[in-house]
């Protein structure tokens, strides 16, 4: 597996228990349904295809349903101007896109060492010892 990709798994597992809902039974759920999936997948506002830098930033990612939310966002304009836009703005506040893209215009670009850095702090998060551990 790429480092990029390590990295989101390692993030996506961290997102899972830090967001737990109380209502769901396995805790987690999709953050713009609402309904409980069985492996949320990591949801990025700003695109990272045009926002690579936001690519590993909590801020700029949902825990989404593949088939609820994630793939019809992808899939369906309608959907996306109509459900999605809306419950971002619910949940990140009116402000949301200047916010990130302010966010964006800070961050370092995700470089091999950056990378790398990036993959030490979310295994120590993992495991109980870094900064913010779980
Ligand atoms: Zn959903």
């Amino acid at each position: 597996m790429k480092l990029i990709e390590q990295c989101e798994d390692l993030l996506r597992k961290i997102l899972i228990a830090e967001r737990r809902s109380p209502h769901s039974s396995s805790g987690r759920v999709c953050q713009i349904c609402g309904n409980p999936v069985a492996n949320p997948s990591l949801f990025h506002i700003l695109n990272k295809k045009d926002f690579p830098r936001l690519r590993l930033d909590a801020r700029n990612i949902l825990l989404a349903g593949w088939w609820c939310c994630h793939y019809k966002f992808h899939h369906d304009p309608y959907f996306a101007r109509d459900v999605v836009w809306p419950r971002i703005a619910e949940l990140l506040g009116p402000d949301w896109e200047a916010q990130l893209k302010v966010l964006n215009s800070t961050k370092p670009k995700l470089d091999m060492l950056e990378l790398s850095k990036i993959r030490l702090d979310f295994q120590s998060r993992l495991s109980g010892r870094g900064k913010g551990a779980l």
